[in-house]
């Protein structure tokens, strides 16, 4: 299996090549088609399994194949994560692989100040990685709005349940339209879990490695 029989445009097969990557993770040749195709997809996947790439690389290819509605940009894909640290680095793999493209990221997170972010958000952003909590205070300021968001990915899902994201992961939810794409990363798919996915995903893949 090759990365080029994937669907991925060449841009992104360059930022792949540039990486130094030559094959797909397994978890990628299952989620990157299915997720060009349009399809919810629930993935059990580890950390190191090459997760992130799964998700951002097809995520980056339907963002740029869909043209934005008219000419403001608008937050079009959401990724949750449980931590900062984690939204830090999957922001860096959006920028590392969209590097050639005309997309904006913001990474949004607490325990700093809410101003820059509110800055960022203001000169408007494509896709964004949050915390659920401050995610939460920006749209309980109305200074984000998700209304336009046509992705949405929660990355380690389960740590975000067992650090009591849950309520938080709702709130958030009923502010995004019913009308998208879902992906749900998680190590494990407990009872829990799957219980989250049948609300939030419609028909998903399933993705095992
Ligand atoms: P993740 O599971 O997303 O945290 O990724 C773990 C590590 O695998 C990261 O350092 C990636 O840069 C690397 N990686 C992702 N995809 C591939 C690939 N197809 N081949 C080799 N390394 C990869």
């Amino acid at each position: 299996m090759s990365f080029d029989s994937l669907g991925l445009s060449a841009v992104l097969l360059r930022a792949v090549s540039e990486q130094g990557y030559s094959d797909p993770t397994p978890v990628q040749a299952q989620a990157i088609p299915a997720i060009l195709q349009g399809d919810d997809v629930m993935a059990a996947a580890q950390t190191g399994t090459g997760k992130t790439a799964g998700f951002t690389l097809p995520m980056l290819e339907r963002l740029t194949q869909s043209q934005r509605e008219g000419g403001r940009r608008r937050v079009r894909a959401l990724i949750l994560t449980p931590t900062r640290e984690l939204a830090a680095q999957v922001r860096d793999s959006v920028r590392t692989y969209g590097s050639k493209l005309p997309l904006k990221t913001a990474v949004i997170f607490g325990g700093v100040g809410m101003n820059p972010q509110i800055q960022t958000l203001r000169r408007g952003v494509d896709i964004v990685v949050a915390t659920p909590g401050r995610l939460l205070d920006h749209l309980r300021q109305g200074t984000v709005d998700l209304s336009g968001v046509e992705m949405l990915v929660l990355d380690e899902a389960d740590r975000m349940l067992d650090m009591g994201f849950i309520r938080d992961i709702r709130k958030v939810i009923a502010e995004v339209p019913k009308q998208r794409q879902t992906l749900m990363f998680s190590a494990t798919f407990s009872k829990e879990i799957r219980q989250l996915a049948q609300g939030m995903l419609q028909n998903p893949t399933q993705v095992e490695v």
